[in-house]
This record gives structure tokens, C-alpha cells and sequence, in this order.
């Protein structure tokens, strides 16, 4: 009999510095991937199927973590690859782990490194689920202008490890860009940066998701269809879900807030192109939206939003290239003719894409105006981030002003 392929999407690996071995945090790709995985385990007696406990866990969780693991192989992250359970069967049931989004954890330490090799098969070149979309000449009518009465504030909450950017209308936010919590948060981290943030909003907002990664969409996670109806008038986001979670978090949107949940296709990407255009693709006086072209790095097409203050301009970018940045930032101060000083909120904490090469670059004539670079980053995290070359870039071009939530926590000012 042949033996069905459980499809897992490798969402993260760090490597654990003192001895070598690495982390990794493994979805599915959709829910029959997921039954398979537990079927398999089931059956290979790993886990036992008593009180029926693994169908309802995993009605609410899908990923499995696997620490301690020795291997030699490499892997990439944002990948699909093919799980070989068999090997599992040489790993340890860990029951200790207090990270929030696992359903199942591996003490891997046991698994040999020849062994360990055949955990993952060759990554598989697949597309994501269609989700279904709206195209993008569809967002006319998306948001609703809005007009703050009191100074409009910007708030880069400290998160750790991940992303949560506000626009506050004097003390009540209106616009959120990204809902983040770092990968390996306990439940109770992510319910405190609900209450120490989230439930500042006191009139329904905006809501954008740059992309779909854990460390920008987290605490929805933990929020109820109640409490995000509560919190926002509409959610605008791209359809790359191509991990289990993000695909059910889309789904929780869209029973919250029925046909407010506006989620666009990127579009076709020219060939030979070096990296993703970001397009405009909606504009309402003060804030324009920009998505990539498509690109297998859910990263580099994700969404930007760019602000227009009195003050200061302001321009949140989730995990994109630090050109792709640039070029939105050309394309506002040409169009809009701006004078007033830019704030960049600095993409992908800090780090570079290794996958993309392309030269950390920016054009001279903006470089006059931007005053404020904020990098949202978590201490001591596993990926390295910022890196010395992306902080050295970005104090010659912000002329040292450089926030780090790591060092410093929020950041807020009058924009
Ligand atoms: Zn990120």
C-alpha cells in the first residue's frame, strides 16, 4: 500500500548556539496533512489516541516543534517539505513545553544526525492553498477616510521578537499594522500584550497584516470572533497563507467580520526582475497601501503602508527588502512633493533576506529628510537580528537615530 505524503511548512528554525543543534517549528499545509500526521503517530503508537484529546487539540493548534535536533542537512525557511514520521519514533515526547502555538513537542536529542537527515525530504516547489482573494481594483471602497480629531501619535509597541505598530487618533488607536508575538510565547506573554495594547482600542480600526508570518499575526491567535469584532472595522491583508495556522486565523477573520475581511492576490511578477515591485495599490490622502508581486518568500510580497503626518512621514514595512523600502519612500516623496521628516519603522527587525540579494541601498535625494529609524526586535533572539551590516547602513542614512525595542521598549511620538 502506498503510504500518503504529509506536507509540513517549515515556518522557523533557529540554531541553538551552545551545542549546535538546531529548533524547528513545523505547520502543515492543510488540514488533511495535519489528520495524516496524527493518523501516522497514532497508529505508530507515539502518541496514544485516548479521550479522542488529539482531534480537539488540534482543532485549535497545528504546529509541532522539535528541539535539540542534530542536522547537518540545510533547510529553508518559508518551504514545504515532505515529513518523514518514521523518524519520530526515535524522538521523546516533551509535555513541558510552555510555548503557546504547539500542539505537539520533540526532545530530538536522542535522533541520530544520519537519521535526523531523512526527517525532511527535498522541499517541494508547491504554491499556496487558494484561499480565495480580491483583486485589486477591488479596494476602492476598502477603508473609510478617517480624520483624527486630536494629534495623530505613532506607537511601535515592544513585542519582542516581532511586530506591532499603531496610529493613535490622541490616545485611541484607528490604524494597526500587524498584531505580532515572538514564535515561542507562552499564553500568558501573548494575553498580556492583548491587554497591554490591544485593549487600548476603544472604536473599531483598521487592521493591516503585512504578511503571514507567526511574529506578525500572533494575538489573533488568542483572541476571540467576539473580541476582533469588537476591536476592528475591517482586516486588509494578502491571501500567501500557506501555513495551517495562518489559513484558520484567516478563516476566524472572516467569520468575525463578515465581507470586511478584504484579502488580496499579489500580482504577476515580470520575469527577470531582481526583486518584487511593491505596487500602490489604495490611497486615501494620508495613508497609501503597496503589495508585492508575487514571490515564493511571503516576506518580500507582503504589504507597506506609507503615512502622511504634519509632522513626520512614517512608513511600516513587516519583513520586505530595505530597497523595496527605498523605492515606496521615492515613489511618496515624489508624488506627494513632501517636506516634512520620515520615520521608518526598519524592515525584518533589522535582519537581511538571505535569500534575496540585493544591495543595501538608498537613493540620496530622501536621505535630507529621514530623521528616525525604529527596529523592532526581541533580546538575545535566535536569528541574529539586527545585524552589525543592516545597523551601520541605517545610522549613516538616520544619522544615528536609531530605536531599538530591545533597548529601549515602546517607542511614541506626535507625528
Ligand atoms: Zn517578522
Amino acid at each position: 500500500m502506498e503510504v500518503a505524503e504529509i506536507i509540513v511548512y517549515l515556518d522557523d528554525h533557529s540554531v541553538v548556539s551552545e551545542n549546535g543543534t538546531w529548533d524547528l517549528w513545523l505547520d502543515f499545509r492543510t488540514e488533511h496533512d495535519l489528520l495524516l500526521f496524527i493518523d501516522a503517530l497514532t497508529k505508530s503508537q507515539v502518541i496514544k489516541p485516548h479521550d479522542g484529546i488529539w482531534g480537539k487539540k488540534s482543532e485549535i493548534l497545528s504546529y509541532v516543534h522539535l528541539t535539540g535536533l542534530y542536522i547537518k542537512k540545510r533547510l529553508i525557511r518559508g518551504r514545504y517539505y515532505a515529513l518523514n514520521v518514521g523518524t519520530l519514533s526515535y524522538a521523546r515526547l516533551d509535555n513541558e513545553d510552555e510555548t503557546d502555538i504547539s500542539l505537539l513537542t520533540f526532545d530530538c536529542s536522542q535522533i541520530n544526525s544520519e537519521i535526523a537527515n531523512y526527517l525532511l525530504g527535498e522541499h517541494l516547489p508547491l504554491e499556496p492553498i487558494d484561499i480565495g482573494s480580491v483583486e485589486l481594483g477591488a479596494c476602492r471602497e476598502m477603508l473609510p477616510n478617517y480624520h483624527p480629531d486630536g494629534p495623530m501619535r505613532l506607537l511601535v509597541a515592544d513585542v519582542g521578537q516581532a511586530n506591532m505598530n499603531f496610529l493613535l487618533d490622541g490616545d485611541s488607536p484607528f490604524f494597526v499594522f500587524d498584531l505580532g508575538a515572538p514564535i515561542n510565547s507562552s499564553r500568558c506573554f501573548i494575553r498580556q500584550i492583548i491587554s497591554n495594547y490591544i485593549d487600548r482600542i476603544t472604536n473599531p480600526c483598521t487592521l493591516v497584516i503585512s504578511h503571514w508570518d507567526v511574529d506578525h499575526y500572533q494575538c489573533l491567535r488568542q483572541m476571540s470572533t467576539s473580541e476582533i469584532s469588537q476591536k476592528f472595522q475591517q482586516v486588509v491583508c494578502t491571501n500567501q497563507c500557506k501555513s495551517l495556522m495562518s489559513q484558520r486565523i484567516l478563516e476566524k477573520l472572516r467569520l468575525s467580520l463578515p465581507g470586511r475581511v478584504f484579502c488580496f492576490n499579489t500580482s504577476n511578477r515580470p520575469a527577470h526582475s531582481p526583486y518584487p515591485a511593491l505596487i500602490p495599490f489604495y490611497s486615501d490622502g494620508f495613508i497609501s497601501l503597496y503589495i508585492g508581486e508575487h514571490s515564493s518568500n511571503i516576506n518580500i510580497c507582503g504589504i507597506n503602508a506609507f503615512v502622511c503626518g504634519n509632522l513626520f512621514s512614517v512608513q511600516f514595512t513587516g519583513d520586505c527588502l530595505l530597497k523595496q523600502a527605498d523605492d515606496v519612500l521615492q515613489n511618496e516623496y515624489l508624488k506627494r512633493r513632501l517636506q516634512t521628516d520620515h520615520i521608518l519603522i526598519v524592515p525584518h527587525h533589522g535582519g537581511k533576506s538571505s535569500k534575496v540579494k540585493v544591495p543595501l541601498a538608498y537613493n540620496t535625494s530622501s536621505i535630507a529628510n529621514c530623521n528616525t529609524s525604529i527596529i523592532s526586535v526581541g533580546k538575545h533572539n535566535g536569528y541574529g537580528h539586527p545585524e552589525h551590516t543592516v545597523m551601520s547602513f541605517i545610522a549613516g542614512i538616520f544619522k544615528h537615530n536609531i530605536h531599538l525595542t530591545s533597548l529601549y521598549g515602546d517607542f511614541t511620538c506626535n507625528i
